[in-house]
């Protein structure tokens, strides 16, 4: 595996870097206690970005990128590529990523299973309000108040209706679900199957029957929306059935769909950790610097520095882990037990990051301050070994692949 970042990635983490640090961090505070990233803010952000990508990026993130799928003798970068974005914006401010317009979660989901048209039709309606200046998000509306961890035991509900599907149920905790275009939607057509009863749709925002519940109050990330989605006997188009009909004649493709978003998606979670983690490592190990050098009992410098050494090591190996996950799908191999390691191992190491620099720096380290936003972090953080799989499930994943040889594990 490629350990050096290319001139363009270097490119990349410095210039993102420099705009974490004199634009984000400044306002990060103030957007936490508004509960809101300035859309001033992101429209710049955007075309920015767009300005710095080339067209194969543009289509890669839009995805239309290459009709081949990468494989070792031509891998792809956009998974490594992304993660040194995701390191470095969650650095400055973990909610202006999950902010950023774009299909975000909902976008694996269609690249995965999505036809031709459904691709071009759902990432088209995002690049064309980009073209236009305007903000557009997707959304990936899965979980429910009894199915979180559990995905087989989804309560929405789909039937067939004619040339419509009929969707009923309650999706909860959904990132940018209220200001979304469309939402991948995942409801069970029989109960009674499990997961091979799982179907994927696209809804759309203004269809009749699917309304906006509370936006919630959370802990952390709180300039992020997390919103409650309703669907009351909501009437899709049957062409929004991800996939078409014939993609569900192999037993479980909704379950499978909702899978694979995990795969390409944990990795670039545990780097937004990491991106936490460090930030508050790096806060730790400045005030240490500045305060306990001199004048100080050596006993207890060194008691601090030992502290610092096994969190930055921790870090670093669990970055290690998340490189080689992305580099395995930048590569085409299945990488869903890599991923899950390396969500499970950069959420814990962050976590355990950013409760021991908040120790070190003592009451400090629990002040809210526009420049030292610890305690932000460590709110910031919890939700890391949570969404996406909590810290738990990652072990069941990585424990059933290891005995997978095991028919009945
Ligand atoms: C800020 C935020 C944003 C989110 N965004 C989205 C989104 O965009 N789309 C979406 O669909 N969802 C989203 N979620 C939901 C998130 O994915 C779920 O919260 C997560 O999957 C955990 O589900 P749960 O909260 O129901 O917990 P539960 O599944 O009820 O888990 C409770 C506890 O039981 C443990 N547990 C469960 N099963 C097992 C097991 N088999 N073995 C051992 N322990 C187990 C868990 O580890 C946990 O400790 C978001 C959540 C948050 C907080």
């Amino acid at each position: 595996m490629e350990f050096e970042l290319s001139k363009k990635q270097q490119e990349l983490r410095d210039n993102l870097n420099q705009l974490g640090r004199f634009v984000i961090r400044p306002m990060s505070l103030q957007m936490d206690r508004e509960h809101q990233v300035p859309a001033t803010f992101l429209q710049q952000f955007v075309s920015m970005a767009n300005s710095m990508r080339s067209d194969d990026d543009l289509a890669a993130a839009f995805g239309e990128g290459k009709k081949e799928p990468p494989s070792l003798d031509k891998p792809s970068f956009t998974n490594r590529t992304s993660l040194i974005g995701a390191e470095e914006l969650a650095w400055a401010d973990a909610s202006v990523l999950l902010c950023l317009p774009g299909p975000g979660l909902g976008g694996p989901p269609i690249r995965a299973t999505g036809t031709a048209e459904q691709k071009q039709k759902y990432f088209g309606m995002i690049h064309d309000a980009d073209k236009r200046g305007e903000l557009a998000w997707g959304a990936y509306g899965l979980t429910e108040p009894s199915a979180g961890s559990d995905v087989s035991g989804i309560q929405s509900t789909c039937r067939k209706d004619g040339k419509h599907w009929v969707i009923n149920g309650r999706k909860c905790y959904i990132t940018n679900g209220a200001r979304a275009l469309w939402v991948v939607i995942f409801a069970s057509v029989d109960l009674n199957k499990g997961r091979a009863g799982h179907r994927a749709f696209v809804v759309e925002k203004g269809t009749t029957g699917f309304s906006v519940g509370k936006i919630e109050d959370k802990l952390g990330l709180r300039a992020s929306e997390t919103a409650e989605l309703v669907l009351e006997d909501c009437r899709v188009p049957e062409e929004n059935l991800l996939g078409g009909e014939d993609a569900y004649l192999t037993k479980s493709t909704g379950f499978q769909t909702a899978m694979k978003t995990f795969d390409a998606t944990r990795p670039l979670v545990a780097s937004m950790a990491l991106g936490i983690g460090r930030a508050a490592y790096e806060h730790a190990r400045d005030a240490v610097k500045d305060r306990y050098m001199i004048g100080r009992p050596i006993a207890r410098y060194h008691a601090l520095v030992e502290r610092l050494a096994k969190m930055h090591r921790r870090l670093e190996a669990a970055r290690m882990l998340t490189y080689r996950a992305a580099y395995m799908a930048d590569v085409g191999q299945p990488n869903a037990k890599e991923a899950s390691m390396s969500k499970a191992a950069a959420a814990q190491a962050a976590v355990k990051a950013c409760v021991e620099a908040i120790e070190i720096c003592g009451a400090e380290g629990t002040i809210s301050k526009e420049d030292a936003l610890l305690e932000k972090w460590f709110r910031d953080i919890k939700v890391y070994d949570i969404f996406e799989g909590t810290g738990q499930v990652q072990r069941v994943v990585i424990s059933k692949r290891i005995f997978s040889d095991l028919k009945s594990f």
